[in-house]
């Protein structure tokens, strides 16, 4: 009897220790090492249409790549996220294909006012301006904000007056001038008076908003581990009476946690409405959930189809690059090599 409840103790003990090592290994497997460092970035999500030549698709798959060459340089010399995400919007902030910077679209009023926000996950430090005018990198003049002000946020007027402190480079408003844009307000101002609809704050029929792409951001961890994000557009064509976008609102088009950078680009206000870089955070934190599954999460059952486009990395290097839209421009980059670009799904 004695030895029967022996044998039996020595089984359940030899199960247990079994149990605990398959678990273990397990455990192991899932775990990533963390990527030395890791780069993503967007110039827009939308209906792109398919039928591009083959010349266009390949200039903005060129131009995509020169961006991650920018923060490939700065990131494997050991260089921040923080520079590699500013310079990286700084390349495509002055390449006319993307709606930031040169390029930005035009407002209802036949101007441009430019929005960008950048913030750090690891000490939520952030900085974030909006309906900005004469400055031509509005993401450099955000880390301005972000590294120099007890405030996080300036606007209009005000933000062209902290502009002032630094030597920012600044134009006039003919800089932001292309052929493209100004033939697509056009249509706009000539739809909406077809239309006639007086009753909407923000003129756009659904299936133009849907085509409204060319917002850049980028995210990125570096050797430290900090993680950044980075954001910057020049709104939706024919924007009216001083409309905010969700770029420069922290924790809808921009947000960085000690999980996760986001950055986000499609329609703003349901992209603002769902808050959703900090809904990608807190999911990832509570749920818990990993980056694919957070981004996932938000474009199916949060957002509605054809609303946006997400680009995420999380602390350890992991990557998200997702859409609801027909396509995004995007590009992503890490220290083992990975690398790529693409436009559609
Ligand atoms: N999200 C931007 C805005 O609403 C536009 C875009 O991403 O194209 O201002």
């Amino acid at each position: 009897m004695k030895f029967g409840k022996a044998l039996v103790f020595v089984l359940v003990l030899a199960i247990i220790t079994g149990a605990l090592y398959i678990g273990n290994e397990q455990e192991k497997k899932t775990e990533t090492k963390k990527k030395d460092w890791a780069l993503v970035i967007h110039g827009g999500a939308g209906t792109i249409s398919k039928d591009k030549p083959d010349s266009v698709v390949k200039a903005y798959k060129n131009d995509l790549s020169e961006a991650l060459a920018v923060g490939e340089e700065i990131l494997k010399n050991g260089g921040s996220a923080l520079d590699a995400v500013e310079n990286v919007i700084n390349y495509l902030e002055n390449n006319p294909k993307f709606n930031a910077g040169k390029g930005a679209v035009f407002t209802h009023d036949g101007g441009h006012e430019l929005d960008a926000a950048m913030m750090v996950g690891n000490t939520r430090e952030a900085g974030t301006i909006t309906g900005v005018k004469t400055v031509k990198n509005p993401i450099s003049l955000a880390r301005l904000v972000m590294e120099n002000s007890k405030h996080v946020m300036f606007a209009g007027d005000g933000a062209e007056k902290y502009a002032d402190k630094f030597e920012l480079e600044r134009v006039n408003q003919d800089y932001f001038f292309t052929e493209h844009r100004h033939k697509a307000w056009k249509r706009a101002l000539k739809r909406e008076k077809q239309e006639d609809a007086q009753s909407s704050v923000i003129d756009l029929s659904p299936e133009e908003l849907k085509q409204k792409y060319g917002t850049v951001g980028a995210v990125a961890v570096d050797k430290e581990g900090q993680i950044v994000a980075g954001t910057s557009t020049g709104g939706m064509t024919n924007k009216k009476f001083g409309r905010v976008g969700d770029v420069p609102i922290i924790g809808s088009g921009t947000y960085a946690s000690d999980v996760v950078a986001v950055s986000m680009t499609g329609w703003g206000e349901k992209i603002m409405r769902a808050v959703s870089g900090h809904t990608v955070s807190a999911y990832m934190k509570h749920k818990p959930a990993s980056i694919e599954e957070a981004g996932n999460y938000l474009l199916e059952d949060v957002l509605d189809k054809g609303d946006a486009g997400m680009i995420g990395v999380d602390k350890k290097g992991n990557i998200f690059m997702g859409m609801n839209t027909q396509g995004m421009f995007r590009g992503a980059s890490d220290s083992e090599g990975n690398r790529e670009v693409a436009i559609w799904k």
